[in-house]
């Protein structure tokens, strides 16, 4: 039989390893700037149109490549970083792999300008598809400019695969800060679509910090330095009373190159053990200098993750230097244990005396104080369901007080009602209350009696599930009503974070918000919906804002919808939080008052059942 293997040709070979260096216009973006700076630059432009559909562009002033080099940097594996293996383990660049150029060239058109500093006259490439189009001798300052166009213009799928310009943009920018903030010797801008989104000059660490997430950040930040045989940090974390709702802002820069480590993040987590609210996550800006010797940066190709020698070690110093640094800032030392702890506080202490904790549930948003249930005090005995709803999960209680109350109460006795707000799936008498009898089990499940068994409710899914198919009504018949404050609410964000304010602001204003004055970095707020406490605001936008910067949009994405189920989140009682009788019965009436009771707005089952049969079979 004929030989059937054959060598792929350089530029399907080029295209298929593009797959791995390039998922998104971030990618390059990446590449690029990290190649600016291994040539020693001192100013780096990026400018992009169309979130890097349509161009990204980095210009450095570093030491730029000779005519054989510029032709050169296009082919795979060609690189002036390393020359032996050994190469690797005393590196000291970004790049090393020299397949960044080759790849994008291979699946975009893109246009190299550079020249060194002694020569009087440069060189220009354009190069479409690996193909090179023209190579010219050119006048071009001192410095490379890349110009990346037309992303993908080979691979359509590749191309359809790419997200809203939002959302690539919000990539892109990730990546800007994750080279910016650790390079602040490094004078960097950034443009988008012909206006200036970032213009950082050279200047410390915290003053970096500050230009890119907001003047209001350095008053946040708790300086973090530690110098160790085996470890150099230094950087920042964030006061534990700033802790965000979202991962946001945490960096971890290991020699100079952002890395995300699960489990170093592990250590600064317990170093806030007993300081930060519950599902807030502290900020943190810190980088570390180990000898390059031992870690093993090879092992990702995109090279965010690294491997080191002695984990553990580094784990141990990092953690008791964040809390070294936390309390000698004074801010473990505010703890002050005889506080109340219904206060609100940031923090949480686990080893306080117990005294029996008084929860208050969310004065504006109880759905349970809102209703007065049907029938309550009267002698009538039914069960009501609202006539809409009451599809498939009625079945779980019909016929459950039959069986109990022969006589009182008959299957033929139930009755819709169909202006019920509330569908009551428990009756008033106390006769039937014994059977529906609702428990809270660790307050966080809902738990009782079906006819077939039992129902064990999740409460915050299903608070979730219930507001968010609030504020969806009042959305869509846009029946805005709002709270005016007494005082202007003044909000401050970074500059980013505005920006998507401003996108969102439509539809803000839908439930109620009212916004007097958007600023650069800040936002004033004269009105809130009815429903939303004034003390939430902050917490709500913030969430807000994350879940659109991680939102992956399908098809169905729709401003409204993430801000009803962004809104729901922040506000839904939460898991620990006790529940009195009549506010868990209310909770699942109103559940199953739901149009989909049975998941929350994230697609999450709010409630599960188990059967009798089911429970029988565990005693056997
Ligand atoms: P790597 O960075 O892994 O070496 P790249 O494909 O990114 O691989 O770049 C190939 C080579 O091109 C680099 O090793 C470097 O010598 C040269 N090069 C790329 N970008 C620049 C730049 N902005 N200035 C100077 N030289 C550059
Ligand atoms: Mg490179």
């Amino acid at each position: 039989m004929a030989d059937i293997i054959q060598l792929l040709p350089d530029h399907v070979a080029n295209q298929i390893a593009a797959g791995e260096v390039v998922q998104r216009p971030a990618s390059v973006v990446k590449e690029l700037l990290e190649n600016a700076i291994d040539a020693g630059a001192s100013t780096i432009k990026l400018i992009i149109k169309d979130a890097g559909k349509t161009l990204i562009q980095v210009i450095d002033d570093g030491k730029g490549m000779s005519i054989t080099d510029a032709r050169l940097s296009f082919e795979r594996h060609a690189t002036s970083k390393i020359r032996t293996a050994d190469d690797l383990f005393q590196l000291d660049t970004k790049g090393f792999r020299g397949e960044a150029l080759a790849s994008i060239a291979a699946i975009a058109h893109v246009e190299l300008k550079t020249k060194q500093g002694q020569d009087d006259v440069g060189t220009a490439i354009v190069i479409e598809g690996s193909e090179v189009v023209s190579q010219e001798v050119v006048v071009t300052p001192k410095g490379t400019s890349v110009s990346v166009k037309n992303l993908f213009f080979n691979i359509p799928a590749r191309r359809n695969f790419l997200k809203s310009n939002a959302v690539e943009l919000r990539h892109i920018i990730d990546e800007f800060h994750r080279v910016a903030l650790v390079h602040c010797d490094i004078h960097f801008a950034m443009y988008n679509n012909g206006s200036e989104t970032f213009n950082l000059p050279v200047s410390n660490y915290r003053q970096r910090i500050v230009n890119i997430f907001g003047t209001k950040t350095n008053e946040k930040l708790v300086p973090v330095n530690e110098d160790t045989e085996v470890l150099k940090i230094s950087g920042f974390v964030g006061k534990p009373e700033f802790a965000k709702k979202t991962r946001g802002e945490q960096y971890f820069f290991v020699n100079n190159r952002f890395i995300k480590s699960a489990y170093l993040n592990h250590a600064i987590a317990s170093a806030f053990d007993g300081l930060l609210k519950s599902g807030t996550h502290a900020s943190y800006f810190l980088s570390l200098t180990v000898d390059p010797q031992t870690i093993d940066i090879n092992i990702h190709p995109t090279k965010t993750e690294i491997k080191f020698d002695d984990e553990h070690t580094l784990y141990a110093l990092l953690r008791s230097a964040v809390k070294h640094s936390l309390g000698q800032f004074n801010i473990a030392p505010v703890l002050d244990f005889d506080r109340d702890s219904s206060l609100d506080t940031p923090y949480h202490f686990d080893k306080k005396a117990t005294s029996t904790p008084t929860i208050e549930v969310d004065r504006s948003f109880n759905p349970f104080k809102e209703e007065t249930r049907s029938g309550g005090g009267t002698s009538t005995k039914h069960v009501s369901f609202k006539k809409e709803p009451a599809a498939n999960w009625e079945s779980l209680y019909v016929g459950l007080e039959s069986k109990g109350n022969k006589g009182h109460q008959d299957f033929s006795e139930v009755h819709f009602e169909s202006e019920e707000t509330t569908a009551s799936v428990f009756a008033d008498d106390k006769a039937v209350e014994q059977i529906h009898t609702t428990y809270q089990l660790h307050n966080k499940y809902i738990v009782s009696t079906i006819k077939s068994g039992m129902l064990v409710i999740d409460q915050h899914r299903a608070h979730q599930r219930i507001l968010y198919e609030d504020f969806l009504k009042h959305m869509t018949i846009k029946e805005a009503v709002s709270q005016q404050l007494l005082f202007p609410l003044q909000l401050h964000f970074s500059v980013q974070e505005i920006q998507i304010l401003n996108q969102l602001k439509e539809d803000l204003e839908h439930t109620g918000f009212v916004f007097s004055n958007v600023l650069e970095e800040s936002v004033e707020i004269t009105g809130v919906p009815v429903s939303v406490p004034e003390s939430e605001v902050s917490i709500i936008l913030e969430q807000l804002i994350s879940d659109v910067e991680n939102e992956v949009p399908d098809a169905h994405f729709s401003a409204t919808d993430l801000l009803a189920k962004s809104m729901a989140k922040s506000l839904a009682i939460k898991t620990g939080q006790a529940l009195q009788k009549d506010e868990q019965e209310h909770l699942v009436n109103k559940l199953f008052a739901c149009k989909e009771p049975s998941v929350s707005p994230t697609n999450k089952a709010t409630f599960i059942t188990m059967s009798v049969d089911e429970l029988d079979k565990k005693f056997i």
